[in-house]
């Protein structure tokens, strides 16, 4: 049967998502093949296809090295230059993965590089996103405007609340932290601080997260928010006049510390 993803850990704090089932798997954003080649070998798996979110190299930087020895379909967004690209994808395309049993629907969220794509698995319920939503924070506006990230940022906050989010990095204590600057008032937030916190102290991975728990913590899906727009008032000591404005100003405010 088809299980919980798992992540394979790769360079300071990337997580390669691994799909199976039974002895069949897929791997989104491999960004290094040796962590994949020996998690498949240790488990005893056969690499049926590879899934790419965006064109950084921590994300396809494996890729080439995957299909030295191996004939499978490399997904990943149509608008970007992506190693081994058989099926170029957009918004709305769907892609079935038969040996998984999985249908995904792709989600274009530019902003973090312009052609970033997310998987969406409505059964049973798991979000691929690469760098674009983390957990308790969202992907660097390298390529994109506020307003595209905040448009994109906004239609995965509209995906079913329960839907897992299995994002590409391990950044939700640095997140959580801030956010906790710029609400500190908020108990959700705080105490989402401490569970991450405490996660962390123990050495476990803080994801999935859910669209739940950050339409409730994370600070970047909830610009529109007047606690959100007053805090990022205050900092700046400027008027922000509408959710994009004050989406802007929170990454502005994350990006320089
Ligand atoms: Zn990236
Ligand atoms: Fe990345």
């Amino acid at each position: 049967m088809l299980q919980t993803p798992t992540a394979i850990a790769a360079f300071q704090d990337n997580y390669i998502w691994a799909l199976r089932r039974d002895n069949h798997c897929v791997v989104v954003d491999p960004g290094d093949a040796a962590p994949v080649e020996s998690w498949l070998h240790q488990q005893g798996l056969l690499l049926t296809g590879i899934l790419i979110t965006h064109h950084h190299p921590d994300h396809v930087g494996g890729v080439n090295a995957l299909l030295e020895h191996r004939d499978i379909p490399v997904y990943g967004p149509a608008r970007e230059t992506i190693p081994g690209l058989t099926h170029p994808l957009n918004d709305g395309d769907r892609v079935k993965l038969a040996e998984l049993d999985l249908e995904l629907e792709v989600l274009d969220v530019p902003g973090h590089t312009l052609g970033h794509i997310a998987y969406h698995a409505r059964q049973p319920g798991w979000l691929f996103c690469g760098d674009t939503l983390f957990a308790g924070g969202c992907g660097r506006l390298f390529e994109g405007t506020p307003e595209q990230m905040h448009h994109s940022l906004s239609r995965l906050a509209a995906l079913p609340e329960d839907t897992q989010v299995f994002c590409a990095h391990e950044y939700t204590l640095a997140n959580l932290t801030f956010a906790a600057k710029v609400t500190p008032e908020d108990p959700d937030v705080r105490t989402r601080l401490n569970d991450v916190k405490a996660l962390r102290d123990a050495g476990h991975i803080t994801l999935p997260s859910t669209i739940a728990v950050e339409r409730r913590t994370n600070p970047f899906l909830r610009a529109t928010e007047p606690a959100l727009r007053q805090s990022c008032e205050r900092h700046f000591d400027a008027p922000l006049d509408t959710p994009v404005d004050s989406f802007a100003a929170l990454r502005r405010w994350k990006d320089n510390g």
